[in-house]
Order: C-alpha cells, then sequence, then structure tokens
C-alpha cells in the first residue's frame, strides 16, 4: 500500500490545496493521506465525503508528529522535492521496492524542516524547479505505477460516463 504525508497543514490557509493532495493521492491509487500539521476536521471530513460518495478504499487520518510517522514506518519512505535526485534516474529502482514494500510518499507545504532530507530513504524531484506538491504528487504517482490511472473505485455512490460533451453520472 502506498501512504501519502502531508506536512504542515495550516487551517484556513492550506484548506484546498490540503484536500487536492489528498484527492489526487486517492485517484492515483494511494491507500491513505496522513495529515501533519494543525488538525483541521473539517478538511478532513470533506475529503472522507468524497470517499463515501466516489468510493475506494481510501483513509484519511491526522498525526500530529510526522517524526513519529516517518521513523515508524514500516516501508520505503520518499520525499518529494525540487532538491532531490530526477525522478527519471531512480524510477526503475522504486518500482522493484514498490512490488516488494509498502511505500510513504512525504510531500510539504509552507516550510520543509531540514532533517526531514536525513529521515527519508529517498529524496526524490519532479522537476528542479518550484512548482507544487499537488502536481508533483500526480506525475510521480503516475510515472510509478507505468502511467496508470486506477479506474476501479468499489461502493461507490455515484460514476461517471465518459461523454464528449455534457455532464453524465450514474447514481448507484
Ligand atoms: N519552499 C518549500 C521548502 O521548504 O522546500 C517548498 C514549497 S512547495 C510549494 C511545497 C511542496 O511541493 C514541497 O515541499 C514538495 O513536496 C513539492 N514540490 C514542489 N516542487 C517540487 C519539485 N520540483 N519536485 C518535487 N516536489 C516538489
Amino acid at each position: 500500500m502506498t501512504t501519502i504525508l502531508r506536512l504542515g497543514h495550516r487551517r484556513g490557509r492550506d484548506d484546498r490545496i490540503s484536500t487536492h493532495v489528498g484527492l489526487v493521492a486517492r485517484q492515483f491509487g494511494a491507500g491513505k493521506i496522513i495529515y501533519a500539521g494543525e488538525k483541521d476536521e473539517n478538511m478532513m471530513e470533506s475529503l472522507e465525503d468524497v470517499v463515501k460518495r466516489w468510493g475506494g478504499n481510501f483513509s484519511v487520518e491526522y498525526n500530529k508528529s510526522f517524526r513519529k510517522t516517518i521513523r515508524e514506518f514500516d516501508g520505503t519512505t520518499i520525499h518529494l522535492t525540487m532538491y532531490g535526485i530526477p525522478f527519471q534516474e531512480k524510477m526503475e529502482e522504486l518500482k522493484e521496492v514498490k512490488d516488494k514494500e509498502d511505500l510513504l510518499i512525504v510531500v510539504g507545504s509552507q516550510k520543509v524542516p531540514k532533517e526531514i532530507y536525513d529521515m527519508v530513504d529517498h529524496n526524490i524531484a519532479v522537476g528542479s524547479q518550484p512548482h507544487s506538491e499537488v502536481a508533483a504528487l500526480g506525475v510521480f504517482m503516475y510515472e510509478l505505477d507505468g502511467g496508470k490511472i486506477p479506474q476501479d473505485f468499489k461502493n461507490a455512490e455515484i460514476e461517471v460516463v465518459p461523454q464528449e460533451k455534457g455532464k453524465k453520472t450514474l447514481e448507484k
């Protein structure tokens, strides 16, 4: 299973982007997101509501201590950062690791504590320019899964029927 750790959530200021990190994590196949920083029940509930309506096995947790989450994780830890090694250089190795072990993918927010870089197994860049945790996570998970996007979200109450134009959904 792949778990995402989202560092440094700030209530009010980061609601939208933290929710989007969770939505991307779920769409691209993670089984869990753990939020660190400020506890934000509203933001977490809005994400849980998406899971309830749109299905899939995806859980949402809060753990104030990112240190504990990383140290106690039983598997391989990967921090996404513009300062890391370009993901293309590590992808084959990481795909093999993913087949054998659980992964914890760490994404930051405004300021990432320096100690994270030494705590994790890998520091990986999606380009060496500053951009966004949402984009970095989406591209990295997509590549790690060999360019696939999970389609099967079990127990959904609602499902999209793909259309050239317009919006069609099925209520189940
Ligand atoms: N300035 C912050 C710092 O202390 O490093 C990072 C701010 S950035 C808006 C928020 C997060 O987006 C980062 O912590 C990282 O997880 C992700 N990110 C941004 N650009 C990235 C890149 N080129 N490659 C991988 N991750 C990136």
